[in-house]
């Protein structure tokens, strides 16, 4: 995880139309074009394909139809029919059947009456078809109306729903409490966006203990958590802790990104884990993209590498 400052100039790249475009013409041309490897392509066909290629590994996957932020009604109910016809694909194809999805991808931004009715077209399609829907965790203006909008679909009964909550804000022990009070299943994750002093850890030992002491209280008292990081002191903290409190492997998952520590996600499996990878891919990928790109800076010189590679 970089520095708060560091993460600041990657959201100032990412809003750069001229970055945008060179990556959008170069980032996914080819096969080996660089937004592949953290993205499996730009249609379901592809993901499907990707989905296949992980469990054939022996792991488990959930697809995410790139998409944040649409601006008009007619921009998410395009992002809603796009979700319900993966639905239907995936459940065409046989491969697992878990999904993300953001909830400003659903039209939030615009309207959250039309979100939230948005977000119920999606689960009736897909719980009775037996799938596990992720309501992913934006940055934190959308930290309390996310976990509303999660508590009153849970209240309406639908149950095969998720929800993710960021240790890198002060306020997520607290939102912990409340999600194993009602019984939820919480995807742990230290949080992808910068976010102000006021609300969030800046440091990464702080975002780093409070993430192991979400895990610990997860790991106890959670429902089927997923333990959502590539980073190897906590997974072996994990691990550690649930052979000391005897909490057999199958209570909880490990989650990791698509193109991120292939070695660590086949050595937990080797290991008797459940791991599940989150596969994106869509037309949208550029602001996913980006945020991983301000995780690592090796990732950078692997695109640049890309780029003039591929203008050659
Ligand atoms: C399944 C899954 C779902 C997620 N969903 C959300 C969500 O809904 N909301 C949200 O805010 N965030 C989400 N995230 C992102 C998360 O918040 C972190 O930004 C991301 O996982 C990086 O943090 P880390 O826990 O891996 O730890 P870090 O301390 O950042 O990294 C630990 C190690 O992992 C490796 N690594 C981490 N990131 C990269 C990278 N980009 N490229 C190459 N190597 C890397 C490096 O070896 C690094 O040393 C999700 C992450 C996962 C795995």
């Amino acid at each position: 995880m970089l520095d708060s400052a560091s993460k600041a100039f990657f959201h100032l790249l990412a809003g750069s139309r001229t970055l945008k475009t060179l990556a959008s013409r170069y980032g996914m041309r080819s096969p080996n074009s660089f937004a592949r490897r953290f993205i499996a392509g730009e249609t379901v066909a592809e993901a499907i394909a990707a989905a296949r290629a992980v469990e054939a590994r022996g792991l488990a996957e959930t697809l995410d139809f790139l998409g944040e932020s649409v601006a008009t009604l007619a921009e998410a109910d395009a992002a809603t029919r796009d979700y319900l016809a993966m639905v239907d694909a995936i459940v065409a194809s046989g491969v697992g059947r878990n999904i993300s999805l953001k909830l400003t991808q659903l039209g939030l931004d615009v309207d959250k009456a039309s979100a939230v009715d948005n977000l119920r077209r999606v689960l009736d399609r897909a719980e009775p078809n037996g799938f596990f829907v992720r309501i992913d965790m934006e940055n934190s203006p959308y930290s309390d109306v996310t976990l509303e909008i999660f508590e009153t679909m849970w209240q309406q009964g639908y149950r095969q729903l998720g929800v993710v909550l960021q240790s890198a804000l002060y306020r997520s022990e607290q939102d912990l409490e409340r999600m194993i009070a009602l019984g939820a299943r919480v995807r742990l994750v230290k949080g992808a966006y910068k976010e102000p002093r006021a609300v969030a850890h800046q440091k990464k030992a702080d975002v780093d203990a409070q993430y192991v002491r979400m895990m610990h209280t997860l790991i106890e008292r959670g429902n089927y958590p997923a333990i959502a990081t590539h980073d190897p002191k906590i997974i072996d903290a994990a691990r550690a802790f649930a052979d000391e409190k005897r909490i057999a492997s199958d209570r909880f998952e490990f989650q990791m990104l698509y193109g991120i520590r292939r070695d660590l996600q086949n050595a937990l499996v080797h290991d008797g884990y459940h791991v599940r990878v989150y596969i994106p891919f869509g037309r949208e990928w550029f602001p996913y993209f980006m945020r991983r790109l301000g995780e690592r800076p090796a990732n950078v010189m692997f695109v640049v590498r890309g780029i003039t590679g591929e203008s050659r």
